[in-house]
């Protein structure tokens, strides 16, 4: 097969299967509004959980930012690139989460792939629960180490698979709240199993940080785990983008050797540095406490709402909603008919779920109204 019959049949594949994927270009994808082809939607597949991409004082922070760094860092961190800006961040990120040490990524998926493959070595093996993020699977599976997956939150599979011999060390990998299915892991049990077993755990807790726990500090601080390594992103609840890794002094100085995503790579622009810090403050403050406060509203509000339609929940309690429909082309019909009544949903497909649990992921907001929650429901009634 050539390059270009190779290309044309992997597409024709993806078209017969309802799962190719297309991009549309939108006037604004974050906040409660969603705005595309002249038209306005009530935006329910952002994560941007506490509509902070939208906060004056994050914008005005960045806009300053940039006044005083100018727009760019200007290399990698080892060369010139990592700013004060950057270290304040890091600094109050470690303090508030209880960490010796933060490094900043420029994205959640650079910051797995670097730590993976910076630590994992021949004869080690990686344990992960099934549904981990792309970004933690493709770097366990390209990692010199065996990779085994456990039954999703199952810890009793996990701590069957790492009293299996092994000739080098044990890494266990979670999420605090997983994406596609919105649910919690069982970090108390997972986090005593692996110390246990003398492994390490790492805890990517994309959809925690910022909205789960006591002042945002996110799903391990909420069941009292500290990991060894703690991902967290800015992408989602921080409503901005980025990425820090959470440790000790030690594992902090070796990725600094070793994190071939820090060293090769240009250090995230020092003005975003400046944003984030103001989203955590936002985060921190009684302001933050507000918007948690009223996503969790929001959340039981809809819980209840739906539980009475024609539609399988999962088990979340977080902001993630998703809406299980199996097949591929009723996940796009529904999405389809939300968008015809102004509600902006995304239909998730094979292969980043299982096959067979198509799905509308829903994600709800600090930044919608209860009448916004009212209106999703009453739509997904009559498409459902
Ligand atoms: C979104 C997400 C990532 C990727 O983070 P980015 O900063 O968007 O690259 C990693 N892990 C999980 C669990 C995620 O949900």
């Amino acid at each position: 097969m050539s390059w270009q019959q190779r290309i044309d049949s992997a597409l024709a594949q993806r078209q017969a299967a309802s799962a190719l994927r297309r991009r549309q270009a939108v006037a604004q994808g974050a906040g409660r509004w969603l705005m595309a082809e002249g038209q306005r939607y009530l935006n329910f597949s952002s994560n941007d959980y506490l509509g902070l991409s939208q906060h004056p004082q994050v914008i005005a922070a960045w806009q300053q930012g940039a006044a005083q760094f100018g727009v760019g860092s200007g290399g990698s961190g080892h060369v010139s690139g990592y700013s004060c800006a950057h270290q304040q961040f890091e600094d109050q990120l470690a303090q508030w989460l209880g960490f010796p040490r933060a490094l900043l990524f420029i994205s959640g998926f650079a910051a797995n792939q670097a730590v993976i493959a910076a630590l994992a070595m021949k004869d080690d093996r990686i344990v992960a629960d099934r549904l981990s993020h792309a970004s933690l699977l493709e770097a366990a599976s390209l990692s010199p180490a065996q990779l085994r997956r456990f039954a999703h939150n199952d810890a009793s599979e996990l701590q069957r698979l790492l009293a299996k011999p092994v000739g080098g060390q044990q890494l266990v990998v979670t999420e605090g709240i997983f994406s596609m299915d919105g649910d919690s892991a069982p970090l108390a049990d997972i986090g005593r199993i692996t110390r246990d077993a003398g492994a390490w755990l790492m805890v990517d807790d994309a959809h925690g940080i910022g909205v789960s726990g006591d002042e945002g500090r996110g799903s391990c601080h909420q069941q009292q785990v500290q990991p060894d390594l703690l991902i967290v992103t800015f992408g989602k609840g921080f409503g901005v983008s980025g990425a820090a890794v959470l440790c000790s002094e030690t594992v902090a100085d070796y990725l600094l050797q070793f994190a071939r995503h820090l060293i090769y790579s240009t250090a995230m622009p020092p003005a975003q540095a400046v944003a984030l810090q103001a989203a955590l403050a936002v985060i921190r403050s009684d302001e933050g406490r507000a918007r948690r406060e009223t996503l969790a509203r929001h959340i039981a509000f809809f819980r209840a709402g739906a539980a009475a339609l024609d539609v399988a929940l999962t088990a979340s309690s977080s902001a993630i909603q998703p809406l299980i429909v199996g097949d591929n082309a009723r996940a796009l019909h529904m999405a389809g008919a939300l968008r015809e009544q102004g509600c902006w949903a995304t239909a998730i497909r094979p292969p980043t779920v299982a096959q067979g649990t198509a799905r509308l992921r829903l994600t709800l907001t600090a930044a919608h109204t209860t009448d916004d929650i009212a209106r999703l429901l009453e739509v997904l009634d009559a498409a459902s």
